[in-house]
């Protein structure tokens, strides 16, 4: 649908109650229209903590020595899958930080394991990793790959986003990447970072549309008091009037603009949305244009490990108590649970039979470069 970047711009800054109102609606429709009512379960498994990475944002960060890490055993991530099952879901999404001992085989082999054993879809999130490996994992049966671009201003992100290796590419270029390689892909950004502006949420939300994006997650920023971005040791320069807030009602803007402008994608409500609003945040979103929850599958002692940001949603439930939490608020909105894989397109009654699938639109992304 067509949005022009002044459009978006007016959006994002509206503030009064019944412009916004028309909003959501028009997304909701949109999101009816082309994704259905149903709203898709990824059991999410945080696999390990470990992470060789220094992003500014993140309480991962290899820096941060106040956190107690752990990698989970081989047994302990297919048992989450075969729990992923019994629970109903469709997919299991596999999510650690960079971290160099989760060697390709190792995950390869988990992979075939699921996709021999289940007949879930995976998705792998674990950071930048380089391109046989991914060519690696999508031949043993990925079926999804989600890599955050965080945002789409160059100089932020270098900013918050410290290179690895000299030379690698970007994230921008992996999501080509993962998508030449046959992977539904991916991405989504942080609001509100600290230095982030108005205009540069408007350019993410065009690079969601010009990269095709199969997956787009959207989540507010977090500050972590143990990294230099949340303690205020690191503070990207910004006139204060420009500057996005981190705040729901922005994250709901988002998302209903991500829907109006990439109608067919799968768009998650977040746990980071649950987090800053425990009680309405999920649900909210699920109504301004999301269609897609991610129940925490991780055994409960590694969850409160897992500290990407401070009191994170659900660290304290087990997988079944998150399963029937999350189950009663998408009734409760009057919409229900996918039984498919939900891959982007399908389109599911409430039945739980499939009625239709658009086929994947592979395009040649970014030829003209993002935002243009
Ligand atoms: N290591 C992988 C990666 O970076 O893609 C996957 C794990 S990483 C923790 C997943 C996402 O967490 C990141 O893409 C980022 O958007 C989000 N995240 C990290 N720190 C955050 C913070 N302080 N507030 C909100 N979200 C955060
Ligand atoms: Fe590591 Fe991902 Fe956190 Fe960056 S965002 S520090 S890569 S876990």
């Amino acid at each position: 649908m067509a949005l022009s970047q002044s459009e978006i711009l007016a959006w994002l800054r509206e503030e009064r109650p019944e412009r916004l109102r028309e909003l959501y609606a028009r997304a909701n429709a949109v999101r009816r229209e082309n994704v259905g009512g149903a709203v898709h379960l990824r059991g999410l498994i945080e696999i390990s903590s470990h992470c060789e990475r220094q992003c500014m944002y993140c309480g991962l960060r290899k820096a941060n020595r106040s956190l107690e890490r752990y990698r989970m055993t081989r047994e302990e991530i297919e048992q989450c899958a075969l729990t992923a099952v019994q629970l109903g879901y469709g997919t299991v999404v596999m999510q650690a930080g960079e971290d160099d001992a989760l060697t390709a085989e190792w995950i390869a082999e988990i992979v075939r394991w699921i996709k021999r054993e289940t007949p879930l879809a995976v998705t792998l999130s674990l950071g930048e990793r380089a391109k046989d490996e991914l060519k690696l994992w999508r031949n043993a049966g990925a079926d999804r790959y989600l890599l955050r671009f965080e945002t789409s201003d160059p100089y932020l992100y270098r900013t918050i986003h410290p290179q690895r290796f000299a030379g690698r590419a970007d994230r921008l270029m992996l999501l080509k990447e993962l998508k030449a390689l046959g992977y539904e892909a991916g991405g989504g950004v942080m609001v509100g970072i600290p230095g982030q502006s108005y205009a540069s949420l408007a350019q993410d939300l065009l690079a969601f549309r010009d990269f095709d994006l199969d997956m787009i997650g959207i989540g507010p920023y977090i500050a972590h008091p143990s990294t230099p971005l949340g303690s205020g040791q690191l503070r990207p320069r910004i006139d204060p009037a420009e500057q996005a807030p981190n705040d729901e009602l922005t994250v709901y803007k988002m998302i209903a603009l991500a829907r109006i402008l990439c109608p067919s994608a799968n768009i998650p409500s977040t746990t980071a949305l649950a987090t800053i609003n425990r009680q309405h945040g999920r649900k909210q979103g699920l109504q301004v244009g999301a269609n897609v929850v991610m129940p925490n599958l991780t055994p409960v002692k590694y969850r409160r490990l897992y500290q990407i940001y401070p009191d994170k949603a659900c660290i304290e439930e087990s997988a079944t108590d998150c399963n029937q939490c999350l189950r009663g608020q998408i009734r409760a909105i009057e919409r229900f649970p996918g039984r498919g894989v939900g891959g982007r397109g399908e389109i599911e009654v409430d039945t739980g039979v499939l009625v239709a699938s658009a086929p994947p639109q592979f395009v040649q992304i970014g030829e003209q470069g993002y935002g243009q």
